[in-house]
C-alpha cells in the first residue's frame, strides 16, 4: 500500500524510554530504481527470479511502499562509543520493514538503511550515500561468502534524490546521490539494546529484553534462570570469538567497533568506514576518526571484542545474584578466540594441526609481513604453491610493495621459509590436502578498499556494472576466476593515499 509522504511529519529527536522500539514509516524517495541485488538473498526469500526487477520490488525496498504485513519500526538501544557510555542512540537511519519467514522456517528481518528519519536521528537526515551503501551492501555479501558470521544485504536501491553531507574527503560539503541498502539478518539486536535498559535501571525491561532474545534467537538453550542466562552468555562470547577470528583470517577491520555495532548473534553489523590489510599492519585503520587513538585497529581487535563483551556483562550483572557465569563467559570468548586463532594458523598455512612451535612461526612471519611491507592476501595466496624441496622467495615477489624492503629482508624471509619447509616436512598432510585447505582459508579475491571506491566512482556515473562484477567475483573469493586477475592485484600506488582508497570517515 501506498504510505503516507509528508516528511513533516517525521518525529524530531527525543529520549524514548519504557520501550524497545517505535512505529515509524520511511519517508518516500523520488524515483526508486534497483542498482544491483543479491541472487542469494533474493532466492532465500522466496522471490521469483525477475520479481527483483520489477517496479514495486523498488518501491518497496526504496521504502515507498509496504508489503502485506510489513509494520515497519526502529529500534531502541544504547552504546559505548570509542570506550565511552553514548547513552540512547538507536536506529537513526535504518528502519524495520518486518520480519519474513520463509518456506523452511529461517526467520529474516529486512530492514532499510537511509530510510528516513526515525525518533532517534537526533537531527540527522536519516539517509545514506551512494558511496557507504554500496560498501555495506557489497562487504556484507562478501562477508557470507567467505563464511564469516554477517547480516546479509538483499538490495540497493538507489532514491533518486541527493544527500549533502557535511564532512567529506576534500572537507567541502558535497551533495551525493542517495541510496538505500536492504539489510537482512535474524535479529539485529544488539549489544547497546541490554545496555540501554541496564543504564536506564530497568532491570524489567532488561529482562524482558533477555528472555525475548533466548527465546526467539537462542530456542536450543535449555535450562531456566541464572544458569540459562549464564549460558546464554558464554554462546555469545563463543560466537563473537569466532567472528573475529573470521575477520583476523581474511585482514578485515571493522573500523567502529562500538558497543551499540556488536550483534548480539555474533554477526558482522554495520559496515561503515572498514577496510582490507593490504600490506600487513596490525596499527592499520581505515577509520578517520580514529586515527590517533587506533582503538579499532586490526591487530587490537581481538581485545576490544573482549572489552564490549565485559560491557555487556556489566549491563546483564541485575539479572544474576552471583556473577560468576558471566566472568565464565569472558574466560570463554577467551578461550574460543585462543583455540579459533589456532585453527586459523593450521589453516592459513596448510598444517593438519596447529602444535606450540606453530603460534610462533606464524608471528614471525606476522612480523616480518609488516617489517617488509608485503601483501597480506597475495602472500598467503602465493604460499599455496610454496614447494618445500626448494624454498623461494621469487614466486612471492609480487606480494612485496617496496622493491627496497624486500631486498632488505630477503635474508629473513628465506629464513622463515626454511623453517617453514621444515615444518612442512614433518607434517603428516599430502600436498594435495594442504594445498586445498590453505586455498580454503585464504581467499583470493576481498573487497580491497580500491577496487570498492571503483566500482562507487563509476556507479556514481550512472554505470552500476562495476558493482555487479564485483559482486559476482567475491560469490567465489576462494577460487581462480580466469579473466579476472584484475581483481586479485595488490593496491596500485595510486590507491595508496586516494581518499575513499585507504580510509575513510564515519560520516557518511
Ligand atoms: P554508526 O556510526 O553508523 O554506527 O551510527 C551511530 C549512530 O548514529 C546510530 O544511532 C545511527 O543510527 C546514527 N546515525 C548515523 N548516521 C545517521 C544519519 N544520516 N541520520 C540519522 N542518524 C544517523
Ligand atoms: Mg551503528
Ligand atoms: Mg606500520
Amino acid at each position: 500500500r501506498e504510505l503516507p509522504g509528508d516528511p513533516s511529519d517525521a518525529p524530531g529527536p527525543r529520549e524514548v524510554t519504557g520501550a524497545c522500539y517505535s512505529r515509524v514509516m520511511p519517508t518516500p524517495v523520488a524515483a526508486p530504481r534497483l542498482l544491483a541485488r543479491s541472487t542469494e538473498m533474493a532466492a532465500a526469500l522466496g522471490f521469483d527470479a525477475d520479481e527483483p526487477a520489477s517496479d514495486g520490488f523498488a518501491q518497496v525496498f526504496g521504502g515507498n511502499a509496504l508489503l502485506p504485513g510489513m509494520q515497519p519500526w526502529a529500534a531502541n538501544y544504547g552504546g559505548h562509543q570509542f570506550g565511552v557510555w553514548a547513552g540512547q542512540l538507536g536506529d537513526g537511519r535504518a528502519i524495520s520493514l518486518g520480519e519474513a519467514v520463509t518456506p523452511s522456517g529461517e526467520r529474516w528481518e529486512l530492514q532499510l538503511k537511509g530510510a528516513g528519519p526515525t525518533p532517534y536521528s537526533r537531527g540527522a537526515d536519516g539517509r545514506a550515500v551512494l558511496r557507504s551503501s554500496i560498501r555495506e551492501f557489497l562487504c556484507s555479501e562478501a562477508m557470507h561468502h567467505l563464511g564469516i558470521p554477517t547480516t546479509r544485504a538483499l538490495c540497493l536501491v538507489g532514491t533518486g534524490e541527493e544527500v549533502v553531507r557535511d564532512m567529506l574527503y576534500d572537507g567541502h560539503p558535497r551533495a551525493e546521490p542517495g541510496a538505500i541498502v536492504c539489510r537482512a539478518a535474524p535479529s539485529f539486536v544488539r549489544f547497546g539494546s541490554f545496555e540501554l535498559s541496564a543504564a536506564r535501571g530497568d532491570t524489567a525491561l532488561l529482562r524482558q529484553w533477555a528472555d525475548f532474545t533466548i527465546r526467539r534467537d537462542f530456542p536450543h538453550l535449555a535450562g531456566q534462570g541464572e544458569s540459562l542466562y549464564g549460558d546464554w552468555f558464554g554462546e555469545i562470547c563463543t560466537r563473537t570469538a569466532q567472528m573475529i577470528a573470521g575477520w583476523m583470517r581474511v585482514g578485515f577491520v571493522h573500523g567502529v567497533m562500538n558497543t551499540d555495532n556488536m550483534s548480539i548473534l555474533g554477526l558482522t553489523l554495520d559496515y561503515g568506514p572498514y577496510g582490507w590489510i593490504d600490506d600487513y599492519d596490525p596499527d592499520w585503520t581505515p577509520n578517520t576518526t580514529d586515527a590517533l587513538r587506533r582503538r579499532y585497529r586490526y591487530g587490537q581487535q581481538p581485545d576490544v571484542a573482549w572489552w564490549n563483551l565485559s560491557r555487556l556483562a556489566a549491563a546483564l550483572a541485575p539479572l544474576f545474584g552471583d556473577i560468576a557465569p558471566l566472568q565464565a563467559g569472558l574466560d570463554r570468548y577467551a578461550a574460543a578466540y585462543a583455540e579459533a586463532d589456532r585453527a586459523n594458523t593450521a589453516a592459513k598455512l596448510g598444517l593438519a594441526v596447529c602444535r606450540d612451535g606453530d603460534m610462533a612461526l606464524m608471528q614471525s612471519l606476522q612480523a616480518l609481513l609488516h617489517e617488509a611491507e608485503v601483501d597480506m592476501t597475495l602472500w598467503f595466496r602465493g604460499l599455496i604453491d610454496f614447494d618445500p624441496r626448494r624454498p623461494a622467495l621469487q614466486p612471492l615477489h609480487e606480494a612485496f610493495y617496496d622493491e627496497a624492503k624486500r631486498h632488505a629482508n630477503e635474508p629473513s624471509c628465506m629464513d622463515w621459509l626454511a623453517r617453514y619447509a621444515a615444518r612442512l616436512a614433518d607434517d603428516p598432510l599430502p600436498t594435495m590436502e594442504r594445498r586445498a585447505r590453505m586455498r580454503a582459508a585464504n581467499p583470493r579475491y576481498v573487497l580491497r578498499n580500491y577496487l570498492a571506491q571503483q566500482a562507487i566512482a563509476r556507479a556514481e556515473q550512472g554505470d552500476c556494472s562495476g558493482i555487479h562484477e564485483l559482486l559476482d567475483v567475491l560469490r567465489h573469493p576462494c577460487d581462480e576466476q580466469t579473466g579476472r586477475e584484475a581483481f586479485a592485484h595488490k593496491r596500485p600506488d595510486w590507491a595508496r593515499h586516494q581518499p575513499g582508497c585507504s580510509m575513510l570517515s564515519c560520516s557518511s
